[in-house]
């Protein structure tokens, strides 16, 4: 998924659960289930992007994630835990960087490149982004409700 979606999930969790062993622990856990829900990301049909034009879309798409998930989520918790937490929900992400940008084709990067791009479930526009927003309605109020 976008690092928006994983962003405002990690948030929620953030804001929801108290210790942050745990909630870190969330974070980085709902990424690979968040990514078998069919959606549409920036990065399909990366081999056919140059890399400047790749390497904006992520930060926009990470800028817009933390941003969003700090003014809904972050303000009355720990700056630290809270940025912990969306961290922790992109990481997967984040360490498959090197892989697209420094072409870094060996272990540990190619290893998550590999796993997370067969179990990524795609969908074109509109629909990709529905699902996700769909998605982490869903994830929000289930935090909510702790
Ligand atoms: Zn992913």
């Amino acid at each position: 998924m976008t690092a928006t979606a994983h962003a405002l999930v990690g948030g929620a969790i953030a804001a929801s659960v108290k210790d942050p062993a745990l909630g870190i622990t969330l974070s980085a856990a709902t990424h690979p289930f968040l990514d078998m829900i069919p959606h549409w990301d920036f990065g399909w049909g990366w081999k056919k992007k140059n890399k400047v034009t790749l390497f904006l879309q992520a930060l926009f798409d990470l800028v817009l994630g933390f941003t969003l998930a700090y003014l809904l989520f972050g303000q009355n918790i720990s700056f630290w835990y809270f940025t912990a937490c969306v961290f922790a929900s992109e990481v997967w992400d984040i360490m498959e960087a090197p892989y697209w940008f420094l072409n870094w084709r060996f272990p540990p990067f190619s290893w998550i490149y590999n796993v997370q791009s067969r179990m990524q479930g795609k969908l074109k526009l509109p629909w990709g982004i529905l699902t996700q927003v769909a998605a982490v309605v869903i994830i929000v109020l289930i935090f909510k409700g702790f």
